[in-house]
């Protein structure tokens, strides 16, 4: 098999020189600036199923999905066309639409838990609500979160872990005030000791748990049997709410989400991502008794211009309604399986240690220090060989494979992923394999 020629990226730099003159790092969010791996952005020119082209004229099998909300492929053609008319109508009017009422009734029908829910602009957007309406609903300040999950950028989310656990948190960001993160606790992923320890050291003062079911931006970390069912326990036991982030499960890992999929039930659920058909929406929601203490309802203030948008209903509505055949869920565990044990089988051959995780169509194959290692928690993810996997990620751009520009992040399959497209993935991926070793051997 040889070796691709190297790609030119010129057109890409050259435009990556003009945005960094006029937006930090020349982006619009950080990943995208390639930090963790070195080397300027590709800057897309156009996309179309499960492909992307920059502006070079290269082209790419996308696994990156817009960091998931892509899940029907690029310009969907039934997304498009209720974009279409949804524009034809006007694009947003500060009044309310049938399209909110419709999209909420379909993803309270999917998610059982949810009876009611509010939509808002994007996953920090509905975190930060209903975190908000965990502490209001409670009367309590305290928060629970995991080391390594992400909850948008929301001031009481950015919080790092400090030399141990169960510390109150310090912030992982400049401009994040202390006196706001001394009210997030840190917890392990996948210790349920962790969690013991933190509701016996706060009796009585933990608002909510926050937790993304999945883990899904330390690297997809699937929870390990009975976690979720013990902090479901935890929680009620100790009269403090559950919140699952599923802003990247929600109708990724399967039509019910991670709740579904786990069989647990939140007290509240954030979503974000899929259920925007690749606009910008978020939403969160949960029981009648607890989503009527929103405002105007209730008392809890939360509002949006923008909420509930026209367009992004309608890119939405469109996208569950692909999602809801019997066939699609059942496609996209075929085509991420293939790749999954197709990347394991080469990875097998070419003696790479790795490990993959993987729930439906969310995987991320770690670059793991040795064979047979797991990764079921940050400190695991966070051993992995990020030099590694920095020259994999270019050796794969260069075959034309789009990969997240960091070993933290997962990949996502799409219904636009065909056999073939897979296969493809997976014999460059072989190359860049036996390339990584070649790079080994003669350092
Ligand atoms: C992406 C993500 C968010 C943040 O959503 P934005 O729309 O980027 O604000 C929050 N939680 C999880 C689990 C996510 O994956």
């Amino acid at each position: 098999m040889a070796d691709q020629p190297p790609r030119s990226f010129a057109n890409s730099e050259a435009a990556y020189l003009k945005a960094r003159q006029l937006m930090p790092g020349g982006v619009s969010s950080p990943v995208r600036a390639y930090k963790a791996v070195g080397g300027t952005p590709i800057f897309i020119k156009e996309a179309s199923g499960c492909n992307l082209t920059d502006l070079d004229g290269n082209k790419y099998i996308d696994y990156v999905a817009s960091y998931g909300p892509l899940i029907a492929g690029h310009a969907n053609e039934q997304v498009e066309a209720a974009l279409a008319k949804a524009i034809g109508r006007g694009t947003s009017f500060g009044a309310p639409t049938e399209g909110e009422t419709a999209l909420a009734g379909a993803i309270a029908a999917a998610l059982p838990s949810v009876e009611m829910l509010r939509f808002v602009n994007s996953g920090t957007e509905a975190t930060m609500s209903a975190v908000r309406l965990a502490r209001a609903a409670t009367g309590r300040d305290l928060i629970v979160k995991c080391i390594g999950c992400y909850h948008g950028h929301a001031d009481s989310m950015l919080v790092q872990a400090g030399s141990g656990a169960l510390t109150m948190g310090t912030p992982s960001s400049p401009g994040v005030p202390q006196s706001i993160t001394q009210n997030t606790i840190l917890i392990h992923y996948n210790d349920i000791d962790s969690a013991k320890e933190a509701f016996a050291k706060h009796e009585g003062q933990i608002a909510a748990i926050i937790i993304e079911p999945v883990a899904g931006n330390m690297g997809v970390v699937p929870p390990r049997a009975d976690y979720l069912s013990q902090l479901r326990e935890l929680c009620t036991a100790g009269a403090t709410l559950l919140i699952f982030d599923e802003v990247m499960t929600g109708f990724r890992v399967g039509w019910n989400g991670a709740q579904g999929l786990y069989n647990i039930q939140p007290d509240l659920t954030c979503l974000g991502k899929v259920i925007g058909g690749g606009l910008p929406v978020g939403a969160y929601g949960g029981s009648r008794k607890l989503m009527e203490l929103v405002s105007p309802a209730g008392a809890v203030y939360q509002a949006g211009t923008l909420s509930g948008n026209p367009l992004a209903m309608a890119a939405g509505l469109a996208t569950l309604d692909i999602l809801k055949e019997p066939a699609s869920y059942t496609r996209l565990e075929e085509r991420s399986q293939q790749l999954a044990n197709g990347l394991a089988n080469e990875a097998k051959e070419t003696r790479i240690p790795l490990a993959i995780n993987r729930v439906g169509s969310m995987l991320t194959p770690f670059f793991v220090r040795k064979a047979g290692q797991s990764v079921n928690n940050y400190a695991d993810a966070t051993e992995c060989d990020t030099e590694r996997y920095a020259r994999f990620f270019h050796l794969m751009l260069n075959e034309g494979i789009f990969l997240p520009p960091s070993q933290f992040e997962a990949w996502f399959v799409g219904l636009e992923h065909d056999e073939e497209a897979i296969g493809q993935t997976i014999r460059a991926a072989r190359r860049a394999f036996d390339l990584l070793n070649k790079q080994a051997e003669t350092k």
